[in-house]
């Protein structure tokens, strides 16, 4: 028996045997003198070739884990048109004489080099992408047309790392997990298996060297454990925690949020795309507390138009009938770049020309989008909702524009609704600033992923500061808590649309702390409706009173796990 630890990436447990997948290694021969137009030719019909594919491929997607996901694959479709990949393959044919797949071979194996070799964790992950593309090119080049693994047993997978594309054509009828030796919570393979629940540990280091073909492993995703060839004792507790996790939620689709003493808390959902309604749906959310409009204007090559966004925003709203539906406006920069959107350079993009920051830098855009929206205002309850607000000038410029653009709609005739408006609170400036900040709008949403990384500066995306990121830590708890007493004093209302808002072990504290609304994605809402249902609200005060107090994140966690 062996542990081998990793981090967590996908939650549950598996029990099933090992199947080891070996990185491919093809040997590739150089052709010299070759006809360059037939090899160009041949790369050509190769591209066309993997573009059909990926793009079924986004539709399987789609189908199996939401648009947002898809996101990956459609980025796939643009790197097959980068000049500085693709376009350089073919350059290389050119001046070489060579033949195509030794030219795409060093091209990939190049870019792979550089981007390996960069400090951010997002282009680290660029890496895996380019391979990704590469090898779907070069299948059709060489023929080598796979159908993919045949499995006949449950099995779980380990290797050292999977591109999207293989963690997605994995027979889900046997696959019961994934081991990597490489990868953290944000990298794609992890995105992946969480959308297709598959338990997954990452990150390991050394699994792949450390276990064989057909040995019995027990996958904790949640605790990010593997152990190898357990014993009969461990099988059956795990198999007995496995038992209890299988929870049906279903009863809680159609409830109310309330607490024991009759406290009702509105939950919400977050969403990427309209596809992602049926969802919302039927998981019973209230609400919509967050769409990112971003994914709207990411994987493909140019902006989408007035009409297309508008037609998106209006299903969502029709969706939601007249229940509130938020809706972010663009939140580009970041880990969110869009391709097609003129690049400056930045140092330090998570401090950069960001959200509210790109917008008021390029009004057409933004004017473009809150016309989409107030055109949608007329078929539901709209909200819009600001994002990376710093400062009071940014909150009031954005409604200037606003105003500007609901003129400009009123005199072309239009029909808009009744608007609410509201910004994130995701900067430690607008937590100090909120009681001048409140008197612009109508309700806050605090977005603690931002929160938290600008709070204790410590990259959200960056493994090495990983230990700093810490939700429950006081100094996060005071800032929630003084940004919820403002809007009350107000008679307003706070949300909390970040990842905290969906973890029940800290769903007591935040309830005592007095947050109004918790936006979640679609699966969480049932759970988090019971976790509410079993709660006092005075009990949750006076748990968050202590939790103030204390000094440490680790303290407010024990803290949590007494009660
Ligand atoms: C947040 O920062 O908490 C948030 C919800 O926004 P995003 O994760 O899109 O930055
Ligand atoms: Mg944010």
């Amino acid at each position: 028996m062996k542990v081998i630890n990793g981090i967590p990436a996908s939650g549950g447990i598996s029990i099933a045997k090992i199947f080891k997948i070996f990185p491919k290694n093809l040997e590739l021969v150089k052709v010299n003198n070759c006809d360059v137009d037939l090899e160009s030719e041949r790369l050509k019909d190769a591209v066309l070739n993997a573009k059909v594919e990926i793009l079924e491929i986004v539709e399987d997607v789609i189908a199996k884990a939401g648009e947002a996901k898809a996101m990956i694959f459609r980025a796939h479709i643009l790197m097959l048109e980068d000049p500085e990949f693709i376009g350089e393959v073919y350059s290389l044919i050119e001046s070489e004489n060579i033949n195509a797949e030794f030219a795409l071979d060093v091209v990939s194996k190049n870019l792979i080099r550089i981007f390996e070799g960069l400090d951010s964790q997002v282009f680290k992950e660029r890496a895996i992408d380019v391979k990704d593309v590469s090898d779907r090119v070069m299948k059709y080049l060489t023929n080598s047309i796979d159908e993919g693994y045949q499995f006949t047993d449950d099995v779980i997978i380990v290797t050292n790392d999977l591109t999207p594309s293989e963690s997605i054509r994995m027979d889900k009828k046997y696959v019961r997990g994934f081991i990597l030796n490489v990868g953290g919570k944000t990298s794609h393979a992890a995105i992946l298996a969480r959308a297709l629940e598959i338990p997954s540990v990452v990150g390991t280091k050394v699994a792949f060297d450390e276990v064989e073909d057909g040995d019995l492993v027990i996958l904790d995703g949640d605790e990010g454990i593997v152990i190898v060839n357990p014993n009969e004792e461990q099988i059956e507790k795990y198999r007995k925690l496995k038992e209890n996790k299988k929870e049906d939620f279903s009863e809680f689709f159609n409830k109310e949020a309330i607490t024991l003493d009759k406290k009702k808390i509105k939950i919400y959902a977050n969403i990427a795309s309209n596809e992602e309604m049926n969802n919302v749906l039927k998981n019973g959310a209230e609400g919509i507390g967050l769409f990112r409009t971003e994914f709207i204007f990411m994987g493909r090559n140019t902006f989408p138009s007035e009409d297309e966004q508008f037609s998106i925003y209006k299903s969502v709203l029709e969706a939601m009938n007249e229940s509130t539906v938020i809706i972010r406006t663009l939140d580009i920069g970041g880990d969110k770049q869009l391709p097609y959107l003129k690049e400056i350079p930045e140092e330090n993009p998570f401090l950069g020309l960001r959200a509210i920051r790109l917008c008021l830098n390029e009004v057409g855009l933004f004017k473009t989008q809150l016309r989409a929206l107030l055109r949608a205002s007329a078929f539901g309850n709209l909200k819009i909702m600001f994002p990376m607000i710093t400062v009071v000038e940014e909150m009031t410029e954005a409604k200037k524009v606003l105003e500007e653009v609901k003129s400009e709609l009123i005199k072309e005739g239009f029909n808009l609704g009744e608007i609410g408006v509201g910004i994130m609170i995701e900067t430690p400036s607008s937590v100090m600033l909120a009681d001048k900040l409140i008197k612009h709008v109508d309700f806050f949403s605090i977005g603690t992923n931002d929160l938290v990384q600008y709070t204790m500066a410590a990259d959200r995306m960056n493994e090495n500061v990983s230990y700093l990121y810490q939700p429950s830590n006081p100094a996060i708890l005071m800032m929630i808590k003084k940004v919820i007493d403002i809007t009350h004093n107000h008679n307003k209302w706070t949300g909390i649309c970040g990842e905290i808002a969906s973890d029940l072990e800290m769903t007591p504290l935040l309830i005592g702390l007095g947050v109004d609304e918790l936006s979640v994605i679609s699966s969480s809402v049932p759970k988090l409706k019971k976790r509410i249902g079993n709660l006092d609200s005075k009990e949750c005060q006076k748990l968050s009173q202590q939790a103030l107090n204390l000094s440490s994140s680790n303290e407010v966690i024990d803290l949590l796990k007494r009660f």
